[in-house]
């Protein structure tokens, strides 16, 4: 079964959808008696925004923040690779960014720690029941915040927790989570795996991967362009989307050199005349 159906099977037949006008009865603030228990033992995936966010936050690369804080789990239902914060691996396995007056990344907090205690989902698919946009509450039996006197509508609560500049940023790797290749529980091959991990997880590879390999020399950039994304790594998350939908599903959204496809021709052509070896007889 795919993600997204087992999602609506498992979890959103038990939670009433809700639009942004909707309201809800909540609090979060150092006073509450369950402050930062909701802090430890819980996954927390991260969008490739969240990476940015917090590697500079913390002023590491990408790569650091991957090998120090992040876990990739392997299931052999998920299309595509996800991360989540790594837990201390101790009896209490606390998220590492948690101090005694609460998140010591506030500012850059991950949109998951952010949204909580919304839930959010989309529906692409031919499923009238689903508007296009829908929240939903996670009530957490530890989580003491719903006995606190504080109504505020959905759009309220995405305001205040700065969750809009997150979901404009969410929108384009939607683009590539959501694309009809993985409808047919398609899997990517290794070597795209590798590509949508680089794009989506390894900014700072992905920056060393365009500039200093012959990337240029085979896709046609402006130099407005090359300058953009050499300058600004949100420009270069979205440029680096944009090579995904080339490179993973096959879209025209690059320009590839003429002198490439010649060469690429000129392969095939090749290879069509020479005689098969015994290893491709096979
Ligand atoms: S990142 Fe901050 S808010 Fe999120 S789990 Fe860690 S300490 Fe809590
Ligand atoms: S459990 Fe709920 S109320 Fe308590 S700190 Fe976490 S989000 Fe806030």
């Amino acid at each position: 079964m795919r993600e997204i159906d087992r999602f609506k099977e498992e979890i959103l037949k038990d939670y009433p959808k809700m639009t942004r006008d909707d309201s809800f009865t909540f609090a979060c603030h150092p006073g509450v008696s369950c402050f930062n228990n909701c802090c430890s033992d819980v996954n927390i995936f991260l969008t490739p925004y969240d990476v940015i966010r917090l590697k500079n936050r913390l002023g590491i690369s990408s790569q650091e923040l991957l090998d120090k804080y992040t876990l990739l789990p392997f299931d052999k239902n998920l299309t595509y690779p996800i991360i989540l914060l790594q837990m201390s691996d101790d009896d209490d396995k606390v998220c590492p960014f948690v101090g005694k007056d609460g998140c010591q990344v506030y500012e850059d907090r991950p949109w998951a720690c952010r949204m909580y205690p919304l839930g959010m989902g989309s529906s692409k698919e031919d499923d009238d029941s689903l508007p296009d946009e829908f929240f939903f509450l996670l009530k957490e039996a530890v989580c003491k915040g719903f006995s606190e006197q504080k109504t505020q509508k959905v759009s309220e609560w995405l305001q205040d927790q700065g969750i809009t500049e997150y979901n404009e940023m969410g929108e384009q790797f939607k683009n590539i989570t959501l694309h009809p290749f993985f409808e047919d529980a398609k899997n990517l091959t290794p070597q795209k795996v590798e590509m949508f991990f680089l794009v989506c997880y390894n900014i700072d590879k992905f920056r060393e991967f365009v500039f200093e390999s012959t990337f240029f020399d085979r896709f046609e950039v402006d130099d407005d362009t090359k300058k953009k994304i050499k300058d600004d790594e949100i420009e270069l998350l979205n440029f680096g989307y944009t090579w995904l939908r080339f490179a993973l599903f096959g879209e025209k959204t690059m320009t590839v050199r003429s002198n490439v496809l010649a060469d690429k021709e000129r392969e095939l052509k090749m290879k069509r005349k020479l005689p098969k070896t015994s290893e491709e007889k096979e």
